[in-house]
């Protein structure tokens, strides 16, 4: 698979998980892509989209927290407008 499709398969889960959940995707086209490039960059690297923005400790038990959509995206929305790495955002 080259870069630019797992790019595409992590384009089209975030737009299926935003749409299911209700959340809005950064409006920003450039900041949006870079969080799909980050995402596939970690995908390629360790075979599971770890979230771009935080480390990957090599703790599987750990690190699964982090896997997109991690465990903290719904505390971040609700708190902060959106998650860390600004991929979901709060509906209006
Ligand atoms: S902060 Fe956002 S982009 Fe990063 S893993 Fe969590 S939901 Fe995904």
């Amino acid at each position: 698979m080259t870069f630019e499709e797992t790019k595409e398969k992590v384009r089209q889960y975030a737009e299926k998980y935003a749409a299911k959940k209700g959340y809005r995707l950064n409006p920003n086209p450039e900041e949006l892509d870079l969080v799909y490039e980050g995402l596939a960059k970690r995908r390629e690297q360790y075979g599971a989209q770890y979230c771009p923005c935080r480390i990957v400790l090599g703790d599987k038990e750990e690190d699964r927290k982090i896997i997109c959509p991690c465990i903290y995206h719904a505390d971040e929305i609700e708190q902060d407008g959106m998650c860390h790495c600004a991929l979901f955002f709060k509906a209006e």
